[in-house]
């Protein structure tokens, strides 16, 4: 049944703008939703889903948001049940260390970098994928760690009243920050 529905949305192509599937004892988030580019209200209520799939992740990034509505309640997804994990530092490479530094001495506008950068296009290139941390702002390149920050839904949400917090993806740079973060930031961890 769900299948047929997914089959009908995927011949819609970017002219699919809703996909209904809710109650459908679904178990995980169908991939094909990254060949929707133009999706705009996702069902989900009502499934056995317990976790986002990477295609939704990419249509729910908030700096890039396609989705105007998304509904997932009544599924495994929002159950909270943290467990205290080991903090295994990784060992920054160089190209994580030299890229960090230049990262947050560009955003001081240190003058010395501000112009020697000008002559590196592939220096421009690495760190350009850079992303900053959500508890101290500062930059890094590949080595972050993933957390969920659970937030009250904003007013402007069209959601369900009983849901009560959302998670929002956060990136922290290290354990320092990890252990000033907020206590509704949780770090994932793979099972
Ligand atoms: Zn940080």
């Amino acid at each position: 049944m769900a299948e047929r529905l997914l089959i009908g949305a995927l011949k819609g192509g970017k002219n699919t703008k809703i996909v209904t599937l809710n109650g459908k004892k679904m178990t995980k988030m169908p991939s094909t939703l990254a060949k929707l580019p133009g999706l705009k209200t996702l069902d989900l209520y009502n499934n056995l889903i317990p976790k986002a799939c990477p295609e939704i992740s990419a249509l729910t990034q908030f700096q890039n948001l396609k989705l105007r509505e998304f509904y997932c309640e009544d599924n495994p997804l929002f159950l909270k049940r943290p467990f205290v994990a080991e903090q295994r530092e990784v060992i920054w490479s160089l190209k994580e260390i030299t890229s960090r530094f230049v990262m947050n001495e560009l955003a001081k506008n240190n003058p010395i970098l501000m112009d020697a950068i000008e002559q590196y296009p592939e220096v421009r290139n690495i760190i350009s994928e850079g992303k900053n941390c959500a508890i101290c702002g500062k930059f890094f390149l590949t080595i972050w760690l993933e957390c969920v920050h659970f937030v009250p839904p904003s007013k402007n949400w069209k959601i369900s009243k009983n849901l009560q917090l959302v998670p929002l993806r956060v990136l922290l740079c290290s354990y320092k920050c990890f252990n000033q973060r907020d206590p509704e930031i949780f770090g994932i961890s793979q099972e």
